[in-house]
Formats: structure tokens, sequence, C-alpha cells
């Protein structure tokens, strides 16, 4: 007996110790994420929480928290905005920082349809790529500056881990981001990264989709430019995207939304390809809007591709019956 007791205790203590370490504030903590408290936001020194400190409510509702680490020569700082009242939606994404527009509209996608939206803070400046000296995601290559939408790969584990860590199962990723105007070549001093439509046969004066594309049907004046569309990416091997990111893609595009299946042959380390590449069962779906002076009207856009992602598509590429 009095060895008995002894032990049992020593059983419960070790119970005790171990469900600490199991619990979801123990493992919150474990995984580095630090919470913000509202009086300390304009402390991350991010160039979007200053922007929108006077905007009233911006962030009610929405609870803040931030991670930083180091990886193959870059440190990187991500803060996390999540909405407590609707814990089970997509998670946002916005990877670059200079894309203002994608930032308001995550936090106005978080408020409406929860989840966990995540957003790289570069620094006190709104820069699109960090600085720091190594190789950057699918480039061995060292460089003075990384392109946080190159840097999702196996080489950076906690880079892609920190952002997908935070997904819902059976939630879909949802990246938003602002695309400049045209594309270089386009004859009009565009430098845009995509663009709905064939670019060599818009240098001909020929204007049609690109290939995989799909025009916007009764596109909204606001949305009817080339460089907003939504897209998903599909694998070149399998030949064409599946049925069901056909389907969606067509009501996409019913919606007035341009559309285009992104057809990857390897990785260039973006969030898209990765997961086609190595997570294919998680959906994706990804708004581009054309950046524009007015950050509202931009956003804007970035509201009308969500919802129809979401009203259309369902979870992922899974068409709505
Ligand atoms: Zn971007």
């Amino acid at each position: 007996m009095l060895y008995v007791l002894p032990m049992r205790m020593f059983l419960l203590v070790s119970l005790a110790f171990f469900s600490i370490l199991l619990s979801p504030s123990a493992r919150t903590a474990a995984d580095g994420w630090v919470a913000v408290s509202s009086d300390a936001y304009l402390q991350l020194e991010d160039d979007d929480l200053r922007r929108n400190q006077g905007v009233s409510g911006f962030l009610d509702g929405i609870a803040v928290s931030q991670l930083r680490f180091s990886e193959n020569g870059f440190d990187w700082h991500l803060i996390r905005f999540t909405n407590p009242a609707k814990p089970d939606g997509p998670l946002w994404m916005v990877p670059h920082d200079d894309e203002n527009a994608a930032f308001d509209a995550m936090i106005a996608a978080v408020k409406e349809y929860g989840g966990v939206g995540i957003a790289v803070n570069s620094g006190p400046g709104s820069l699109r790529r960090q600085a720091g000296y190594g190789p950057c995601g699918v480039r061995l290559a060292k460089s003075s500056s990384c392109d946080p939408n190159r840097n999702f790969d196996h080489h950076t584990p906690l880079f892609t881990s920190a952002f997908l860590s935070q997904r819902v199962p059976g939630q879909p990723v949802i990246a938003l981001h602002t695309n400049t105007h045209g594309f270089s070549g386009d004859g009009q001093g565009g430098r845009g990264e995509i663009t709905i439509v064939d670019r060599d046969a818009y240098r001909r004066g020929e204007i049609k989709p690109r290939d995989g594309g799909l025009f916007a049907i009764q596109p909204r004046p606001e949305m009817a430019n080339y460089d907003t569309l939504g897209l998903t990416a599909y694998l070149a091997s399998e030949g064409k995207p599946p049925k069901d990111a056909e389907k969606c893609g067509r009501a996409i595009a019913d919606a007035g939304v341009h559309f285009w299946h992104e057809r990857v042959i390897q990785s260039d380390g973006s969030m898209s390809n990765y997961l086609v590449l190595n997570q294919p069962d998680i959906p994706y779906f990804n708004a581009e809007s054309r950046d524009d002076i007015d950050l509202a009207l931009s956003a804007s856009r970035h509201a009308i591709m969500v919802k129809a992602y979401i009203e259309r598509c369902m979870s992922g590429n899974q068409p709505a019956s």
C-alpha cells in the first residue's frame, strides 16, 4: 500500500503534465504564434496595420497573432488574423506585402466567411520581396531577396508549414493578390505578371483568352479588365483540368469573373504550384485583382471573385450542385 500510493500519484502527475503539453494552448505556444493585443498592433511595424489604424472597426471581431522565424538566410514575420466566432473558414493568404488592397480584402473576407488569414510583413516598408541572403524556395542559388510566393517548397518546410498548418481540415486555401496593369510587351507599357489574354495574339491585335483561360460572361464594368482573374492549378501531366475544376471554372466565368486553369509542369515555388504537385487534395483558389490607386475598388473585385468561388465551387474545385 505504501508503495502503490506514491506510484498512483506519480501516474496522475505524469498524466496532468502530458495533457498540458497536448492542450491546444500548449500547441499554439509550441508552434511559435504569439497573441498580439490591440494596443500593440503598431509595434508590429506593419504598413497595412498602420494604414488602417484610423479605420473604425477595421479589426473588430478579429484576433491577431504573429510568428517570427528564420529559414535559409531569411527572417520572416507573419501576421495571423483569426475569426473566433467563425473558426471553420478558409485559409486566406496575402504573401505580397506591397499588395495593399489584397490585405484589406483578406480582413473583410475573414470577417465575412471566417477562418484564418495570414499576411507576410516585410518590415516597416511595403515591400514585395523579403531582404536577406540565401536560397529562396525552388531556386537553390543564393539571393539577397526572396519573393514569398516563390518560397513554398520542400527546401522551406518552416515557411511552407507556417501557412498550411493553420488550415482547418476540409477548408480551401484562398490566396489574394493584386496584379499590375497589362503585361510586358503589350505595347502599352504594361508590366503585370498575369493576364487572361493570349499575349502573342494580343500583340497581333487579336483578343482571345490565353490557353486554359475563360473570359467572364457579362462582367460588371469593374471586372471587365484583363488583369483581374481567378485561377486554379492543374498538373500538365494529366493533360487537362479535372472535370470538377472545369465545372468550377465555367461557373466562375458565368458569374462574370475571368478564369484561368493554370497548367503546372514543375513548381515555380508559388502556393498554387506547391499544392497541385504535393498536396492536390487541398483545394486552392487564387484571386488576382487589378492594382488600383483606389484600394477599395481593387479590394471590391477580390470580394466578387471570392463570393463566386465560395458560392459556385463549394469547397475546393467541387462545383455547387
Ligand atoms: Zn501577389
